[in-house]
């Protein structure tokens, strides 16, 4: 069982286990490489400063970037033995004049002191759609006879989305306006969205790119993978329905989606690894079979928080219900030779379990608006009203090991 010496609050998502990465900047610091324990931010650059990275040969001025990107591409190797360094001198009990030296040099920062910027310049956003039991519910919505198109069980469903409106959590946006039929209507109406909505989604940023033309083999595929954060792709449903066929999610989705701002490593969730589902009923090609526990046990949350009320938490589900692998998308997305980047982003696709009360999205929650979901403060929701914040958590437990992502949060603002 390890502890650290940096006091760390029970049932926090940053212990001694986690060490993830981000990047944070405050009134008097540049942009930083950091991490971060129970609720401080670890300055990685002050960090290599004090001496602590000597013997990992990589440029240290990487750690003094607005992004991970040139860290990242440092290499496997090198941020696995950062973290593994940040581990063991977090673990070890310095004397306390030493203690007192760090938090004069900036490297132990109160995590309220610093603001978290959007870890990776992203270059390429996928979203998936690898949630059997949401692929289901969608479907059953809008075809009651066949809910799940015959593709679905064979390949790892995605499109292509929109990377310059990624955002990091804490990060409001402006309700979207554009074009929709209401159902009482001949034509369309403009104005702004009236069927505001989250997905619970859980996403992985690349750590080793591609070059175009080559594929990466599923056994293969973790070594492309830097980490993993928690995702809301906020959804306009309105607008979605009336522009989605026949290429797909557009201008409902491309407004704003929001990502947590720790990036969890593979080595931090190995713990946490459980079995895929079984795809016994529908065999898939060999390109896409793998061994191992390739899916993770980590417990998610939604909550909506009226302004000025309480939360109401109205969603637990659970990454385990993947159908498809974060390994599996990455193959099936390069099958073809198309390259990936540092610091694309993949997300899931919204994660629902078979219970009504893990459905990942309020579409699901409330089957199209016509189950409203009670808050706290007596108020209903069909969808999302202005000023509402969502909050999303999600961590993994065991062994009195916990590691989590914190939160990814955002307030829909009244339209402009
Ligand atoms: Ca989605």
């Amino acid at each position: 069982m390890k502890t650290s010496w940096v006091t760390v609050p029970d049932h926090s998502d940053f212990s001694i286990y986690n060490i993830p990465f981000g990047v944070f900047t405050t009134p008097t610091t540049a942009t930083r490489v950091a991490s971060r324990i129970g609720d401080y931010a670890v300055d990685v650059f002050v960090f290599a400063e004090l001496g602590f990275l000597n013997d990992i040969p990589f440029d240290k001025n990487v750690l003094k970037k607005a992004t991970l990107n040139d860290f990242i591409a440092c290499g496997n190797a090198v941020w696995r033995a950062v973290r593994q360094k940040l581990q063991d001198f977090l673990t070890g009990t310095p004397a306390t004049a030493k203690i007192q030296e760090y938090v004069s040099k900036g490297l132990l920062l109160p995590i309220e002191k610093v603001q978290s910027l959007l870890p990776v310049e992203i270059g390429d956003y996928t979203d998936f759609y690898s949630s059997i039991e949401h692929a289901t519910n969608v479907g059953s919505m809008f075809r009651p006879d066949n809910p799940l198109l015959p593709n679905w069980k064979h390949i790892p469903i995605g499109y292509h989305g929109r990377a310059s409106s990624i955002v990091v959590s804490g990060t409001n946006f402006h309700r979207p306006k554009g074009q929709f039929k209401l159902p009482d209507q001949e034509n369309p109406s403009f104005g702004a969205s009236r069927q505001m909505d989250f997905e619970l989604e859980f996403a992985f940023i690349i750590g080793k790119g591609n070059a175009l033309g080559t594929t990466i083999p599923v056994e293969k595929a973790e070594e492309h993978i830097f980490g993993f954060v928690l995702f809301n792709d906020w959804s306009a449903r309105d607008i979605q329905s009336w522009e989605y066929q026949p290429l797909g999610p557009f201008l409902g989705k491309n407004f704003c989606s929001s990502m947590s701002a720790w990036v969890v490593t593979l080595d931090a969730l190995a713990p946490f690894r459980v079995a895929m589902p079984t795809h016994d009923d529908t065999p898939i090609l060999p390109y896409l079979q793998e061994t191992g526990n390739k899916n993770f046990d980590i417990q998610l949350e939604v909550a909506i928080q009226p302004q000025g009320q309480t939360e109401t938490v109205i969603c637990h589900s659970n990454t385990k219900y993947l159908y498809w692998s974060a390994t599996q998308q990455l193959t099936h997305h390069t099958v073809n030779g198309c390259n990936s980047r540092i610091g694309d982003v993949y997300a899931s696709g919204t994660i629902s379990g078979k219970d009504k009360n893990s459905f990942g999205s309020l579409l699901e929650l409330t089957w199209r608006g016509t189950q409203p979901l009670k808050m706290a403060d007596g108020s209903e929701r069909k969808f999302l009203q202005d000023n509402d914040t969502v909050i999303m958590r999600g961590y993994a437990e065991k062994d009195g090991m916990r590691v989590g992502f914190g939160e990814v949060v955002g307030q829909v603002l009244p339209a402009l």
